[in-house]
């Protein structure tokens, strides 16, 4: 059996081979539950980067030219692989990340059904022929692999948002460089190890560490890169659009959200509590499909929040390795402090706390799930997402009212809603404007479905069938003079 720490790989891969970052620089990575440094990774630089872009080409000239078949078997190998050694990979994980470590193996069982899926979509990337105008000449419409692929992940999973990644672009024959961000990089390195161990091709995977802004400065502007995708803030992926327009590259862009969940007066109520618990407190509050602003009608508003409050003082705070732990700690001091700031301004403009409202008792970055009452749309959150367990409370009378404040945001990834009423439920959903609706579920994100943001949310899906056109290029191919 294999544990956290064979996966604990303190340097980067580049073509293939393990190395040092050029001036032998490094970064610590630190659990967020102790403070304590559990290792340390190489802080790399534009030098590397292109060293590591070189290498995904020159790959990139016999990968795109195996077999769809082939393929499909190396990324079957990996999400095996993925699945023989869950265990130390969520380990290594809940470490550096701080998720409760249940949540952590479902995030590495969600990476291994991500590759699972593009290992058998990788089959499919079919074509076209199209009826010609000419009575002479045939059409016919091709798919192939876009190319080099720049990557560039976030810490709050840092496991499966890179299986989102590497999937598609290995499915459909394309070779990627890798940043994984700097709190959480070893649950991006363990890719490469288990790349290697599963033979897929030097140069294919190259993943690097060290500076944002070099990394992504490099991978954004080089010609070979034809690809970024992208998953983070919002303004990050301004930026990198920004970059990647000087070279035109392909862009796939998984940003920030700003989730609303409406409760309708009949609604079952147990269902959208157990719903408002899951999509708010998974995670810490730390994803981009968590709940930011909770909408109750007024009359089930009293009722959601005492039934809603009350299932909230059961979530178990603690280090994600303790047994029976439902909220680890927050990533960082920053966010910690930012999700303080949210709740100040939100008590002065009149916000009531119903259960939590301070750093725990624990200390360090662990801070209390939060009930407030009163939420009004003057407050921070009521724009920005938290990414904390902070659970606003906002009442509405009516449902075009809470269409129009659901609607009422640059934001449009996830937005959730409980209602037993048939026509209603065709009614919101579709006049939501977000890429994710869960109706009666607060979680609904699967390797079957497209995953994207509208808005500012983002631009392209992962998973699903729609998942793989982001990485390939439509040619279209006219024969002519066939003498007829
Ligand atoms: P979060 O708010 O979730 O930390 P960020 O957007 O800051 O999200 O970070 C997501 C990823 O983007 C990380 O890998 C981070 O290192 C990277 N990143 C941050 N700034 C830049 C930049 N200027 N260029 C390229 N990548 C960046």
């Amino acid at each position: 059996m294999s544990s956290w720490s064979d996966f604990r790989r303190e340097q980067i891969l580049v073509g293939g081979r393990w190395t040092s970052a050029d001036n032998g620089g490094t970064l610590d990575v630190i659990d967020p539950a102790s403070g304590e440094i559990i290792g340390t990774v190489p802080d790399a630089g534009a030098a590397e980067t292109r060293r590591a872009i070189d290498a995904a080409a020159a790959a990139f000239v016999g990968f795109s030219q195996t077999t769809a078949a082939a393929r499909a078997r190396i990324l079957r190998d990996l999400s095996t692989a993925l699945r023989d050694n869950q265990d130390a990979l969520a380990e290594l994980l809940t470490r550096e990340q701080g998720k409760p470590l249940a949540e952590a193996r479902a995030e590495i069982e969600t990476g291994a059904a991500y590759i699972q899926w593009f290992a058998e979509e990788a089959r499919r990337t079919y074509g076209d022929t199209i009826p010609s105008p000419w009575a002479d000449r045939r059409i016919m419409v091709t798919k192939s692999p876009v190319g080099v692929v720049g990557a560039i992940t976030p810490w709050n999973f840092p496991s499966s948002m890179l299986a989102r990644k590497i999937g598609p672009a290995l499915a459909s024959g394309c070779t990627v460089v890798a940043k994984p961000a700097s709190q959480t990089p070893f649950s991006a390195l363990a890719w490469g190890v288990l790349a290697e161990q599963v033979g897929v091709p030097a140069g294919v995977i190259n993943i690097l560490t060290g500076s944002a802004h070099a990394i992504g400065g490099e991978l954004t502007s080089n010609l070979l890169v034809r690809k970024i995708t992208f998953t983070g803030s919002t303004d990050v992926g301004k930026l990198l659009l920004k970059q990647a327009a000087e070279t035109v590259k392909k862009v796939s862009m998984e940003l920030g959200g700003n989730a609303p969940f409406l409760v309708f007066d009949d609604a079952d109520l147990e269902r959208a509590v157990a719903g408002a618990i899951a999509a708010k407190f998974r995670n810490a509050g730390q994803t981009c499909v968590c709940t930011n602003r909770l909408y109750v009608q007024a009359g089930i508003h009293d009722r959601f929040l005492e039934a809603f409050a009350a299932a909230t003082r059961n979530i178990v705070v603690g280090s994600g390795l303790e047994r029976g732990t439902t909220l680890g700690p927050l990533i960082d001091e920053a966010a910690v402090a930012k999700v303080e700031a949210f709740l100040s301004d939100a008590l002065a403009k009149g916000a009531s706390i119903i259960t939590g409202g301070r750093r725990h008792s624990t200390g360090g970055r662990f801070y209390e799930a939060t009930v407030l009452a009163n939420a009004n749309s003057t407050m921070h959150f009521a724009r920005d997402e938290i990414f904390g367990p902070i659970a606003p409370v906002f009442k509405f009378e009516t449902e075009d009212e809470a269409v129009r404040l659901a609607n009422d945001t640059q934001y449009g990834l996830a937005a959730y809603f409980y209602t037993q009423d048939l026509g209603r439920i065709f009614r919101v959903s579709e006049r939501l404007q977000y890429g994710l609706v869960g109706v009666n579920e607060g979680l609904i994100t699967t390797e079957v479905a497209p995953f994207g943001g509208l808005k500012e949310s983002g631009v392209g899906k992962e998973g699903s069938k729609y998942g793989l056109d982001d990485y390939l290029d439509v040619k279209y191919v006219c024969v002519g003079g066939l003498g007829l």
